[in-house]
C-alpha cells in the first residue's frame, strides 16, 4: 500500500514576486537551512543580478523543472508583507489589469530602499576575547576605545581597516555588531487627551462612527456633512475609538500640502502628532516610519494614496478626506483610485471604512442609495457659524474693465471686506500669467512641440511653460512665425494675472499667492497657512490649491473669478466636478463669527451648475445628474474603461487603435466608443488616441479587457495603457 506523500514542512521551491511588470511569481529554489514563509522579503538572482522580491502564496504558473530553478539567495530581516497587503496587491492587479509585480512594487519600493541599509554599528567586546591582533584589528579596536559604536563606514574610514577585516573581527567575537534602531519614534496618541464638546448632532454622528470601529467588522459609512460642520472633529472621535480598541488608524488626504492644520489640530485632540507619510519625505524618515508602521508601532497614519500600501498589521479603520477629490485617482504607473482601494484594504482587514465629503461623489452617493454603504450627515456649522451668501455675478451684464479680469462688483466686495480688516480670497484654476500668448499680427498661437497644448506664460519667470511636459523656452522677443516684433500678447489671465490685477487696485492689501508651483512642499503650506491665522495677510490669491479642508476664520469674501472654467471641456464628470470644486473654495469664507460672502463670476448663470451653487441646493443637483447618467448607463449606472494608445509615431499609433476598433468586443450591454484621436493627441512627444468602453453595471469588464488586449499585437515603440474606471478623458 502506499504511503501517504511526504508533506515537507518547508516546500522545496517558492513563489517569488519581483517588482517588475512580469505576468506573475516566478518560482525558485529553497536552499537548505532557509524557510521562507509568503510575504518574506527574498532576494533572489535575476539576469545575473541579485533583486529583492516578496514570497507569494499561488503557485507560479509554469512548472519550471527543479534543475533550472535558481535558489534563493537569502530572507531579509524585515517585517514580512502580511496576507492583506498581499491580497490588497492582487486585487488592485486584477481589477485595474496590472502586472502583480508592478502593484507591488508600490509596497516594495519603500521597504527595500530604506531596510537593505538599515545601520549596522559596531562595539568591542568585552571583556575582548583571545584572538589574533592583527595592526589593522588593533586600529579599529583603538577607533571602538572611547566605547561608542560605530557604522561600518566610519571604521573603514578612520581605522582604514577593509570590510575583510571587520567581518573577520565579528566572527572572532571581537566585536558585537548591532543594528541601530531609533527606538518608539511615534508617541501613542492619547484617545482621551483633550476631545471637543461635540454638539448633539456632532455627537449622534460621532457615535455612529465609533460604533462602526468597535464591531471590529468591515464596514463603509459616508461621512456627509457640510463645510465647517466639524467633519474632522467628529471622524477624529473615530480614530479614537479606533485607539480604544488598539488597532492602527490611516486617514489619507487628497493632497499632502493640506496636511500642516491638519496635523496641528490632531496635535491638540491626541497630545502627539501622527506618523505622516508621502512620497516626499526624506529617506530616513521614510524608512523609520514604514518599520514603526509595520511593527504596530504608529498608530496613526495621515498620509496621501501611497499610504494604502503600508504594512498595517492591525488596521481598524480607514478615512478618505474630501472622498470626492480627483487627486485620489494614480493616473501613472497603475492606475488606480485610492478612495476604492482604500474600500478594498478595509475589506480585507475587517476594518470600517469612512469617506468624508462634503460634496461626495456620485459614485459614493449611489452605493448609499443601494444599501452597501451607510450614511452620516451633518447639516450645520459648528457654533452657529451661518453658510456663506452666493451670489452669482453675470459678466455679460457687468464686464470688467477693458484688459480686466475681476468685474466692478466683485472688486467692491473684496474693498468691503479688507476695510472692516477681514479677509478675502481670488479663485483661479490657473497658474500663471496667461493660458494663451497669441501674435497680435498673424495670430500665430505659442503651442508646445510635444504636447497638444498652449504655453503657458509665467510672468515672473520670463518663460513660456507646457504644464503638460514641463517644456519650457524663455518669451521670445518676436514672434517665431511671422517675425513681427513685441507683437506677442497674452491672453486670458491666470493667477499671476489676477494677482497683478488686484496690486493695481489693492495696492496696500498684504498679498499671497497660493499655488502649487508657489507653495511647495508641506513647510511652504504651513507657512503660508500660518500667515493667513496670524492676519498677516489680507488677500489670498490662489488655484485649487485653496479649495481644500483650510480652516480660515478670518476669511469672510471668496471670489471666483472664472466659475465657467471647469465646464469648458464637456466632459462626462465635468458638472459634478466643477460643483463640487466651487462649493469647495465657497466653503472657506464665513466659517467663524463673522459670515461669509461669495461671488461668482460667469457668462452662464443660468447653468444648472450656477443655479444648484446659487441655492446651495447640491442634493437636488446630484439627483438630476445622477437622472441623467442612468439612462445612458454612464457611471455609477454602468462602467467604463479606457484605452489608450500612445506610440512614437502618428501611423503607428492610428494602426494600433484600429486595430483594437477591429477586435472590439461585441455582446449585449457592451459598447466600444472610438477610436478617436484623445483630446491631448500629443502628449510628451507621443501620439495617442483613445477607444472607451462602456458596459453594464452587471457585465465584469476585466475578462472583456484581458481577451481585447491579448487579441491584437502591439508592435515596439508603442502601448495600450488601461484605465478602469476613468475619471479623465484627456
Ligand atoms: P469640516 O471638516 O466639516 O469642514 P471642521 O472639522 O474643519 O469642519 O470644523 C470647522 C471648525 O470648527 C474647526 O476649527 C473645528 O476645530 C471647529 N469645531 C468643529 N466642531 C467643534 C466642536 N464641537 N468644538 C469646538 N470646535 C469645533
Ligand atoms: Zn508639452
Amino acid at each position: 500500500m502506499p504511503g501517504p506523500i511526504p508533506v515537507t514542512e518547508s516546500p522545496d521551491r517558492v513563489p517569488v514576486l519581483l517588482p517588475y511588470p512580469f505576468p506573475g511569481p516566478f518560482d525558485y529554489r529553497v536552499p537548505p537551512g532557509l524557510r521562507p514563509r509568503p510575504g518574506d522579503v527574498v532576494v533572489v538572482p535575476l539576469n545575473n543580478r541579485e533583486e529583492v522580491g516578496v514570497v507569494w502564496d499561488a503557485p507560479a504558473d509554469e512548472a519550471v523543472p527543479e534543475h533550472r530553478l535558481k535558489s534563493v539567495v537569502g530572507v531579509l530581516d524585515t517585517p514580512p508583507m502580511g496576507v492583506s497587503l498581499r491580497r490588497l496587491v492582487d486585487w488592485i492587479a486584477a481589477y485595474t489589469l496590472s502586472p502583480p509585480g508592478e502593484v507591488m512594487a508600490m509596497a516594495l519600493r519603500v521597504a527595500s530602499a530604506g531596510l537593505l541599509r538599515s545601520v549596522v554599528r559596531y562595539r568591542r567586546a568585552d571583556p575582548l576575547p583571545a584572538g589574533r591582533i592583527t595592526s589593522a584589528r588593533q586600529r579599529v579596536l583603538d577607533v571602538l576605545a572611547c566605547g561608542e559604536p560605530r557604522s561600518g563606514a566610519d571604521l573603514l574610514a578612520q581605522a582604514g581597516a577593509s570590510p575583510a577585516v571587520l567581518r573577520g573581527m565579528t566572527g572572532a567575537g571581537l566585536l558585537i555588531s548591532e543594528t541601530a534602531r531609533p527606538d518608539q519614534p511615534f508617541r501613542r496618541p492619547d484617545p482621551d487627551h483633550q476631545g471637543p464638546a461635540l454638539s448633539e448632532q456632532q455627537r449622534r454622528v460621532a457615535g455612529g462612527l465609533r460604533a462602526a470601529v468597535q464591531r471590529g467588522a468591515f464596514s463603509v459609512t459616508l461621512l456627509d456633512g457640510v463645510t465647517g460642520s466639524g467633519k474632522t472633529e467628529v471622524y477624529l472621535e473615530a480614530v479614537a475609538a479606533c485607539l480604544r480598541a488598539g488597532r492602527q488608524a490611516l486617514v489619507l488626504l487628497p493632497e499632502i500640502a493640506l496636511s500642516s492644520q491638519w496635523t496641528e489640530r490632531f496635535g491638540r485632540r491626541f497630545g502627539v502628532a501622527p506618523a505622516v507619510w508621502h512620497s516626499d519625505l526624506a529617506s530616513r524618515v521614510r524608512k523609520i516610519t514604514w518599520q514603526a508602521v509595520a511593527e504596530g508601532q504608529a498608530p496613526v497614519v495621515v498620509g496621501a494614496r501611497s499610504a494604502l500600501f503600508l504594512p498595517f498589521p492591525d488596521l481598524g479603520l480607514v478615512v478618505v478626506d474630501e472622498e470626492h477629490e480627483a487627486a485620489f485617482k494614480q493616473q501613472d504607473g497603475v492606475v488606480y483610485n485610492a478612495r476604492d482601494m482604500a474600500v478594498v484594504r478595509a475589506r480585507f482587514c475587517e476594518a470600517a471604512a469612512v469617506l468624508v465629503s462634503a460634496t461626495p461623489s456620485l459614485e459614493t452617493v449611489a452605493n448609499v442609495e443601494a444599501g452597501r454603504y451607510a450614511h452620516l450627515r451633518l447639516t450645520r456649522r459648528h457654533a452657529g457659524a451661518t453658510m456663506p451668501e452666493i451670489s452669482l455675478l453675470d459678466l455679460r451684464e457687468t464686464p470688467p474693465d477693458r484688459g480686466r479680469f475681476l468685474a466692478p462688483p466683485l472688486l467692491e466686495a473684496v474693498r468691503r471686506s479688507l476695510a472692516q480688516g477681514e479677509q478675502a480670497m481670488l479663485f483661479l484654476n490657473r497658474r500663471g500669467y496667461a493660458p494663451l500668448t497669441l501674435c497680435r499680427h498673424c495670430g500665430h498661437r505659442m503651442q508646445c512641440p510635444n504636447c497638444t497644448a498652449w504655453l503657458v506664460e509665467h510672468r515672473t519667470r520670463h518663460q513660456l511653460l507646457c504644464h503638460h511636459c514641463g517644456h519650457t523656452i524663455p518669451i521670445p522677443p518676436e514672434c517665431p512665425s511671422c517675425a513681427a516684433a513685441d507683437s506677442l500678447t497674452p491672453v486670458g489671465p491666470g493667477i499671476e494675472r489676477i494677482t497683478e490685477e488686484a496690486a493695481a487696485v489693492f495696492p496696500e492689501a498684504r498679498r499671497l499667492i497660493m499655488a502649487s508651483d508657489t507653495i511647495a512642499g508641506p513647510n511652504a503650506a504651513a507657512a503660508a497657512a500660518h500667515a493667513i491665522e496670524d492676519r498677516s495677510v489680507d488677500l489670498i490669491i490662489g488655484t485649487q490649491l485653496v479649495a481644500k479642508g483650510w480652516h480660515f476664520p478670518h476669511l469672510t469674501f471668496v471670489g471666483v473669478v472664472d466659475a465657467d472654467l471647469g465646464l469648458a471641456g464637456g466632459e462626462l464628470r465635468a458638472s459634478e466636478r466643477t460643483v463640487q470644486l466651487l462649493h469647495q473654495v465657497a466653503g472657506r469664507a464665513g466659517r467663524a463669527e463673522a459670515p461669509g460672502r461669495v461671488m461668482l463670476q460667469t457668462f452662464i448663470p443660468d447653468h444648472p451648475v450656477m443655479q444648484a451653487l446659487l441655492g446651495g441646493d447640491l442634493d437636488a443637483f446630484m439627483h438630476s445628474e445622477a437622472d441623467s447618467r442612468r439612462d445612458g448607463e454612464w457611471p455609477p449606472f454602468g462602467r467604463l474603461a479606457a484605452l489608450i494608445v500612445s506610440a512614437d509615431t502618428a501611423i503607428m499609433a492610428d494602426t494600433v487603435a484600429r486595430d483594437l476598433g477591429w477586435a472590439a468586443p461585441r455582446g449585449d450591454g457592451i459598447v466600444v466608443l472610438g477610436p478617436a484621436p484623445a483630446p491631448m493627441a500629443l502628449l510628451r512627444g507621443r501620439h495617442r488616441r483613445r477607444l472607451l468602453l462602456k458596459v453594464r453595471r452587471d457585465v465584469p469588464v476585466q475578462p472583456i479587457l484581458r481577451s481585447w488586449l491579448a487579441s491584437v499585437h502591439v508592435p515596439r515603440g508603442g502601448r495600450v495603457d488601461v484605465d478602469v474606471d476613468p475619471i479623465s478623458f484627456l
